[in-house]
C-alpha cells in the first residue's frame, strides 16, 4: 500500500490525479472543467428536486396591521 499519490486526491468524475497549474486549480476537486460539468449535471439531474423555498426570506414584514396601543 503505497499513499504516495494521495496528496490532492483525485477527480471524483474520472478518478484521475488532477494536473497542476493555477487553471486547473480552478476546477478543483476536479481535473478540468469538463469533469466539472459532468458533475454539474449530475446534480442538476439527480438531486435538483429539493422541494424547499428558501427564496422567500420576507415574511412578516411590517404586513399586515400590527396592534398599536
Ligand atoms: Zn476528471
Amino acid at each position: 500500500m503505497r499513499a504516495k499519490t494521495n496528496r490532492h486526491g483525485v477527480c471524483p468524475i474520472c478518478r484521475r490525479p488532477p494536473p497542476e497549474g493555477a487553471e486547473a486549480t480552478r476546477f478543483r476537486p476536479f481535473c478540468s472543467r469538463r469533469c466539472a460539468d459532468i458533475d454539474l449535471h449530475r446534480w442538476l439531474t439527480g438531486a435538483y428536486r429539493v422541494d424547499g423555498d428558501q427564496a422567500s426570506g420576507e415574511e412578516g414584514r411590517g404586513h399586515g396591521a400590527a396592534p398599536e396601543t
